[in-house]
């Protein structure tokens, strides 16, 4: 098991206290995950992990606590990164993690939620200690050896903490004689440079993936944001973060409203009606404008409001500011859908459930992902559909790769599935091929 188990047998290059392969075996067990890249041709991605502000932890507490909470949040480590990952214990509260082929919004993903999972709240001497971490994450080139590979990803978590902590920051290769915080700059600056154009030109696009029922008819579509700068895909999260940061999010986010919605339209009109669901960022729904937007988006593609359904995490939700209850409110009542987005992944705090304006649940993948194997999370899954259904929610299992996992969701009664097994995301025109296809059936 390439995390370890921390069982009395334990090798002498394991570290006791989470599992994780020891520093000093770093080089050797780099070296070899090289050899076997290099042999089937395949990539590695490098992650630095740093614990935000664990001083204060053993500090306050003493380091018999401070090593269970370790304890816990490398448990967690593992159970995000899975079988294929190696695992080491870089420091009292630094982690590494290699990971052979992985593509680039793959391994920006495990990343989100390595910091999901982290941030999850542990109790410690009666108060709530919140954990967070700051990761670096890169990529092997042809001239790194392993310890040029895992400085890079060490300075691209030292990155990640500048730019404030519990965030993961990417370096994809690195321009000689630059400093990783002007490079990172820069990469922010070229990121926006590219939204303001995309955003003049049109050349940003948006994706679409099925939500799928068990008969086999679409539950509705969700749109993704799609961008390449300097001939490389960015993550949507990564474009969401730079537009935050520069105020540009008003726009995109008006913007992705606005093409959701056409699309949504010009499907209906080819006799091909279903409801697109767009992914809102929490600055978004913080605008007191959000409303006269979807407003406007409604009216100017001449679309019933059910036609649209939001996606938010569930943090939103729970939002207490007025400004986004009012929209979340406001949205409702027309009869925009409300969905809850990446449950399982932060607090999924049942009792919030009860009192959401939300239509529908939408389990993350890292769960999903643990089926059909785990029946701890089968039957979370099923008991919390059930829950769900009796609150009048839809719910949906996102990241269904397998025939087994779509069999496990489907045995938990879920009520419609997404993932790569039905469809991966798809341009407009692959999207209405795909639904006419499927009619035809
Ligand atoms: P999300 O809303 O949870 O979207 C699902 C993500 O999972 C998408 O990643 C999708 O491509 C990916 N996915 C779907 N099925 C599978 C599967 O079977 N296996 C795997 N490995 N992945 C699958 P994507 O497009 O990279 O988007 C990542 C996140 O970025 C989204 O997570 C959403 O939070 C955010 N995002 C995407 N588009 C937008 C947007 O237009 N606006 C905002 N604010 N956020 C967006
Ligand atoms: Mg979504
Ligand atoms: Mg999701």
């Amino acid at each position: 098991m390439p995390g370890g188990t921390a069982n009395g047998a334990q090798p002498a290059t394991r570290d006791p206290t989470t599992g994780f392969h020891l520093r000093s075996s770093g080089q050797r067990l780099l070296a070899r995950l090289f050899a076997v890249a290099d042999q089937a041709q395949a990539s590695l991605c490098a992650m630095w992990l740093d614990l935000d502000r664990f001083r204060q932890v053993n500090d306050s507490f003493g380091f018999a606590e401070a090593d269970a909470v370790i304890a816990r949040i490398a448990g967690r480590i593992r159970s995000v990164a899975g079988d294929r990952a190696t695992l080491l214990r870089m420091g009292s509260d630094e982690f590494a993690l290699l990971l052979p082929v992985v593509e680039t919004p793959d391994a920006e993903r495990i990343a989100g939620r390595l910091l999901a999972v982290v941030d999850q709240p542990i109790l410690l001497g009666g108060i709530l200690f919140r954990p967070s971490v700051s990761i670096g994450l890169t990529w092997r080139h042809a001239a790194d050896d392993p310890l040029s590979l895992l400085a890079r990803a060490d300075r691209a978590m030292g990155e990640a903490k500048r730019q404030g902590g519990n965030r993961f920051f990417v370096v994809a290769a690195e321009p000689p004689g630059a400093t990783s915080a002007a490079w990172s700059a820069r990469r922010d600056l070229e990121i926006e440079s590219v939204l303001q154009a995309s955003l003049a030109t049109g050349d940003l696009e948006l994706h679409y993936q099925p939500i799928i029922r068990p008969d086999g008819s679409i539950e509705a579509v969700e749109a993704l944001m799609r961008c390449t700068v300097g001939g490389q895909q960015v993550s949507p999260l990564q474009l969401v973060a730079v537009a935050e940061k520069t105020g540009l999010i008003v726009r995109l986010g008006e913007w992705i409203l606005l093409q959701g919605a056409r699309c949504a339209a010009r499907l209906r009109a080819q006799g091909c009606p279903t409801k697109i669901a767009i992914n809102i960022s929490r600055l978004q729904l913080c605008s007191a404008s959000f409303l006269s937007v979807l407003h406007a988006a409604l009216i100017c593609a001449r679309l019933p409001p059910d036609a649209i359904e939001l996606e938010l995490t569930e943090s939103l939700f729970v939002d207490a500011s007025p400004v986004v209850q009012a929209n979340l409110r406001g949205a409702h009542e027309v009869g925009v859908g409300l969905a809850i987005d990446d449950f399982g992944t932060g607090y999924s705090s049942l009792a919030n459930l009860k009192d959401l304006p939300a239509t529908k649940l939408k389990f993350d993948r890292a769960f999903i992902n643990e089926l059909p194997d785990d029946r701890r999370a089968f039957a979370i899954l099923s008991a919390i559909t059930r829950l769900a259904g009796e609150l009048g929610m839809v719910v949906v299992a996102e990241g269904v790769e397998t025939a087994a996992q779509l069999a496990a969701c489907e045995a938990a009664r879920v009520d419609a599935t997404q993932g790569f097994l039905h469809a991966k995301p798809m341009c407009e025109e692959e999207l209405s091929h795909w639904m006419e296809t499927r009619k035809a059936r």
